[in-house]
């Protein structure tokens, strides 16, 4: 595939999404404002496509002519780029598809992404830097987390989240019109109720993070278990990267946690940076894992987040993971509710079992 790039790396042809439902609904307004006038006065040509429901930038993406483009642009929070990046690995062309460049314009509640980007490259995260950042074709390679849970295969670029952060990010979409702040809110009202949640975690550290948790006893078992689902829920046919979980050293934690929070980037939003220590494209995510905590110190754990010191409180767990389990137990107290699995954003199963893999894919993300 020929890509339309200057001498420079510069893109001249970009698909940008924008998402008029995003964030407070001014996606469109930001664009006509703020983006196009600078597109056009680089020289960068630009097909429009307004996002009309949920899944349309995934759909778009799965049969998208990737020869006319050099990048896709979306205008939007995270939850559009989630789509594109998994519509492009549903193609049957994924590992040609997966080159293509994917920009992103802070327009959404959720940015952590772009905030990851732009901060990286010590810049603010505004809509007028990240689109700089785009047409200057300044460009970061990302893994992808291969997340298989059931007969279902997503491909997550953020995080993955169970008890309390997944709680707080899906249960408080009831409150979108209060905008950002919906977060804080709900979260200080879930602190004051506080869940606990039974089940536990497997996961393969990265090296030098073997001391957490206990080695598991029934190796075989287990991965007898977890090659079963694989094989079972992911035929050959189906395209994108597969997946294997290797056998070698497994450990695992009991819990019940207060939450478990696995991020491939450092910011899970603008204002949250959920992971100090992590890499775009090192291979391994970056696990925070809170099993207790009092509720005044998980108060004032909410408030070190926006520099991501909170994760040096004695509560709280850090570790770098290539694979994980999560096998999610029922609410204490309530055997009935089982915990949210969120993955990007998205509700992927409620008090079921689910894997994940961080895997090089080399997405490319302008940043
Ligand atoms: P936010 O950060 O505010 O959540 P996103 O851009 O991440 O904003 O979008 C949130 C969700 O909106 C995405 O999952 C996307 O599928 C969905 N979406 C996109 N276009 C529309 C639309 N026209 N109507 C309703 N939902 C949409
Ligand atoms: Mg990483």
């Amino acid at each position: 595939m020929r890509r339309c790039l200057d001498s420079f790396g510069r893109p001249k042809r970009l698909f940008t999404f924008v998402n008029p439902f995003g964030g407070k609904k001014c996606a469109k307004k930001i664009y006509d404002a703020e983006i196009k006038p600078l597109f056009e006065a680089a020289g960068v040509s630009i097909t429009v496509q307004e996002t009309e429901y949920r899944g349309h930038a995934r759909e778009v993406a799965t049969s998208l002519d990737l020869a006319k483009y050099d990048g896709i642009v979306c205008v939007s929070g995270d939850g559009v780029l989630v789509e594109v990046v998994n519509g492009i690995l549903q193609r049957t062309d994924w590992e040609e598809a997966i080159k293509m460049p994917i920009g992103l314009i802070p327009a959404g509640t959720g940015n952590g992404m772009a905030k990851s980007l732009l901060h990286a490259a010590s810049e603010k995260c505004s809509v007028s830097n990240a689109v700089f950042a785009i047409i200057r074709g300044h460009k970061q390679s990302l893994d992808v987390c291969t997340i298989l849970q059931g007969e279902k295969k997503f491909f997550s670029v953020l995080l993955m989240t169970w008890g309390l952060v997944a709680d707080i990010d899906i249960e408080s979409e009831k409150y979108r019109w209060i905008g950002s702040a919906r977060l804080d809110f709900y979260a200080v009202v879930r602190i004051m109720n506080l869940r606990k949640y039974c089940g536990n975690i497997h996961f393969v550290p990265a090296p030098g993070y073997e001391a957490y948790g206990e080695p598991i006893k029934q190796v075989k078992n287990f991965m007898v278990e977890s090659l079963e689902q694989n094989g079972k829920s992911h035929p050959s046919s189906y395209p994108g990267p597969s997946v294997e979980f290797q056998a070698s050293d497994w450990r695992f934690v009991d819990g019940p946690f207060v939450a478990v929070w696995i991020n491939n980037v450092p910011w899970a939003a603008e204002d949250i940076m959920a992971a100090p220590e992590a890499k775009f494209a090192d291979g391994y995510m970056d696990a925070v894992i809170l099993r207790d905590c009092p509720k005044a110190d998980l108060l004032a754990l909410l408030m070190k987040m926006s520099d991501g010191s909170y994760v040096k409180s004695p509560y709280v767990t850090y570790l770098k993971v290539r694979s994980f389990k999560l096998s999610p137990g029922p609410l204490v107290g309530n055997p009935k509710k089982g915990g949210i699995i969120d993955v990007d954003g998205e509700v992927i199963a409620r008090g079921e079992g689910t894997y994940g893999r961080s895997q090089h894919q080399d997405v490319m993300a302008y940043g």
